[in-house]
């Protein structure tokens, strides 16, 4: 794939960003710049090597008894304290599953079902991902209350509206703890405080925020907490249930006695070693890696908003998760930013969904407030641990240019221009 380089004639800085006429533009062939890390992530070298000997020679059956079983089950176990300690939690309180969607589903359905009140309320926000929303849609369906709390025009949730909502006939909170489209972290602590002492259970979904920024399920007073393989640069299919002890739950599936009559099926131990050995790097190396990240972002940010007009930054200013940037663009369409940058090797994002085949408005943004039209063009960059600044340079260079070429060829655009020339003239003539 053929990229183009922006370069600074005199050097620069490592977070400078060409500007003007002390950029040029020169064709170097690299490769395709991936920006798009709040999806997924690629396997890292360190991870496929641990989970390796788990395909070939280590291939038994954790439930067996024989030798090669019992080596299985001695790499599960390792795996299920090693992801226990990174979450300040015991290894008995965690349960592997197939990814995100299943813990999710496994830690509403399972509590709810433990604990029914007559009437059964859920609370959750109108910011979560599909995995709760579409879980909680299904439980409406069932005869459950589901209330969906607003949030403020940065994406983040009051904790005072989740203890206005509870009554008596509360049996689970589901809030997400980072935001996927726009990196918005919520208040959990403060919500964990406010729900400690109301017998409501509470679970958070951190797969966005885990391997970002801290994540420790008694600071956060969770008692059910998700997270996911894949986007800490671990395998795909595999993610990881938290149920604080003492909790009632029961299990989604019918089975066999693994994970301890919690989850039945057998233990994919390759993908189990190899989010175990992700988040153990994660830990290490978050502080260098989250710092990196920022300070990259944010002056990606500031180059984006020098050189291109009409652009509005959707999510809060603080309190984000390092890698993610959602940017609306007036007068253009997500869809068309994000062929045209695929077009030039960069892949991005939109924070909407496609449904039939059209983009649908983001339901994050639009619970934040945004309208519909900026809505529609949000673009959503996600940074990773390998995403360098040259590669920023290129996409605001790339980027400028696919903003101008849809602007110059959007209607709305050049009405837009027409009735901004109008009102110029008329207060010109005012003037005089
Ligand atoms: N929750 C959030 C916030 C996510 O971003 C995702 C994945 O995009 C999921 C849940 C689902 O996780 P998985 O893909 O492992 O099922």
């Amino acid at each position: 794939m053929c990229n183009r380089l922006p370069i600074q004639r005199n050097g620069g800085s490592l977070l400078g960003f060409p500007k003007g006429e002390d950029c040029d533009i020169i064709t170097e062939i690299v490769k395709p710049i991936y920006l798009d890390h709040s999806a997924t992530t690629p396997i890292r070298p360190e991870v496929s090597e641990a989970m390796h000997p788990y395909f070939t020679d280590i291939f038994g059956n954790a439930s067996s008894i024989h030798t090669f079983g019992q080596k299985a089950k001695k790499a599960l176990e390792d795996s299920r304290e090693k992801v226990a300690t990174s979450l300040g939690a015991s290894p008995e309180e965690i349960i592997f599953t197939s990814g995100g969607t299943e813990a999710i589903n496994l830690a509403i359905k399972g509590g709810l079902r433990c604990n029914r009140k007559g009437e059964n309320q859920v609370i959750t926000s109108c910011i979560e991902h599909h995995a709760t929303l579409n879980t909680c849609r299904h439980l409406e369906r069932e005869g459950f209350r589901v209330t969906y709390l607003p949030v403020d025009r940065y994406g983040k949730l009051d904790p005072g509206d989740v203890g206005k909502a509870i009554t008596d006939k509360t049996v689970l909170i589901s809030i997400i703890h980072a935001n996927n489209e726009v990196g918005t972290i919520e208040p959990i602590e403060e919500i964990g405080e406010i729900v400690r002492n109301r017998e409501v259970l509470f679970h958070t979904d951190a797969v966005q925020s885990v391997g970002k920024i801290p994540v420790n399920v008694n600071d956060l007073k969770v008692d059910f907490l998700s997270l996911s393989g894949h986007k800490i640069y671990g395998p795909k299919g595999i993610g990881v249930l938290y149920v604080r002890k003492g909790v009632p739950f029961e299990p989604l599936f019918q089975g066999g006695h693994h994970e301890s009559n919690r989850r039945p099926g057998t233990e994919n131990i390759p993908a189990i070693v190899g989010l175990a050995r992700a988040m153990e790097l994660a830990e290490e190396e978050m502080d260098h890696v989250s710092a990196r990240e920022k300070k990259l972002r944010d002056a990606f940010w500031e180059a984006i908003e020098t050189q291109i007009e009409g652009v509005h930054m959707n999510g809060h200013p603080r309190d984000r998760i390092p890698p993610i940037l959602n940017v609306s663009f007036d007068f253009v369409d997500a869809e068309s930013v994000i062929l045209n940058l695929d077009l030039k090797g960069i892949a991005v994002s939109a924070g909407s969904t496609c449904t039939s085949g059209a983009l649908e408005p983001s339901h994050v943004l639009l619970a934040m407030g945004v309208s519909n039209g900026l809505a529609q063009g949000a673009v959503r960059f996600s940074l990773g641990r390998e995403t360098s600044q040259e590669e920023l340079n290129f996409t605001v260079a790339v980027l400028a240019e696919t903003i101008h070429h849809l602007r110059s060829m959007s209607p709305t655009h050049a009405d837009n221009n027409k009735q901004k020339k109008k009102g110029d003239l008329a207060s010109s003539l005012e003037a005089h």
